[in-house]
């Protein structure tokens, strides 16, 4: 088959042939219809995450079909011990055994691949393969920091990407407003946000014109935490959204009095993916997407660093 690998972080994909995977017992083999593009794909490549396993095939947010024609989802949580204390206590987001998608396990920039069958998601019938591909990891990861937001109603978003342009939607379905934060000048990602329903866009220096209860940080630049704080009310939360951000300066303690906090989201759990996915076809979730065949899989990811597109890339093999 075609798969796009990465050999070495810091260097490109390369698109070559590979063997057919072999699926295990208890394992689906899997034709892949549409594979989403996740910053934490672009994290593996450029090193500033580890990988544990190369090659790599990147890629966790696949659709694909089962040899008698069913398509499933296969997310980034690929396999847990379901033993551990974190599993045992209905977290199995943070296993200690944990095995990802297109890290510990290849992906799906590829044209097959196998998954165990206990941790692939059921998809809504509602959303094209590609269109459905992006819910895989930037929805259902966001749709959980939203949860963190608990009943928050005014909502900053920093970082308008393929997570947020979902959350967004999901956020305004619940009746909450949305305040999108972008890159200073980038009138382009702040007309999108508006155009997906949030009441105010501007960029990632500006103060929103009232104080959030909370707001989601998708980008990985950790100076947006202070900023992020300090257009917060009293009692708001900061979510960071990302497997990888770059250091967080320091702030007065001013920002975070007054019982404001910050707390992290990692990973997925099973449950994340079904409500998430039950509830997308009602909101509804509509993406914005960019193609690429699965020669431009390195393309997908440069586009993603420059920030050329708005949405979520898929590669379709
Ligand atoms: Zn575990
Ligand atoms: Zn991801």
């Amino acid at each position: 088959m075609r798969a796009a690998v990465l050999e070495r972080q810091g260097q490109p994909l390369k698109t070559t042939t590979v063997p057919d995977p072999t699926p295990q017992p208890g394992q689906l083999q899997l034709t892949i219809q549409a594979c989403a593009v996740c910053r934490t794909d672009l994290h593996l490549r450029e090193h500033e995450i580890e990988a544990t396993k190369l090659p790599i095939t990147l890629g966790h947010q696949i659709v694909a079909r089962t040899d008698d024609g069913r398509r499933v989802g296969v997310p980034w949580l690929g396999w847990t011990d379901g033993t551990c204390h974190y599993c045992q206590t209905g977290r199995e987001n943070l296993c200690v055994n944990a095995r990802f998608t297109g890290r510990d396990v290849d992906g799906g920039f590829a044209e097959l691949t196998v998954a165990d069958e206990r941790y692939c998601l059921p998809l809504p019938d509602e959303l094209s393969d590609q269109d459905a591909a992006p819910l895989l990891c930037g929805g259902l990861i966001g749709y959980r920091a939203l949860r963190f937001t608990k009943d928050a109603t005014r909502l900053g978003l920093y970082g308008f990407g393929s997570a947020a342009h979902m959350i967004c939607q999901v956020a305004v379905h619940q009746g909450r407003e949305v305040y999108a934060f972008t890159r200073p000048k980038d009138e382009r990602t702040q007309a999108f946000a508006t155009q997906l329903g949030a009441i105010w866009a501007g960029g990632s220096d500006e103060l929103p014109p009232n104080p959030l209860d909370a707001a989601i940080i998708f980008a990985s630049a950790g100076q947006l935490v202070p900023q992020a704080l300090t257009a917060l009310a009293p009692g708001g939360t900061v979510v960071t959204a990302g497997i990888h951000m770059s250091d967080i300066p320091s702030f007065p303690y001013d920002s975070l009095w007054q019982e404001r906090s910050i707390r992290s989201v990692a990973n997925l759990t099973r449950q994340d993916g079904e409500e998430f996915l039950a509830l997308a076809p009602k909101v509804p979730v509509r993406t914005t997407i960019t193609t690429y065949p699965l020669e431009q899989a390195e393309q997908a990811l440069s586009d993603l660093r420059a920030g050329r597109f708005e949405g979520s890339a898929v590669i379709v093999p």
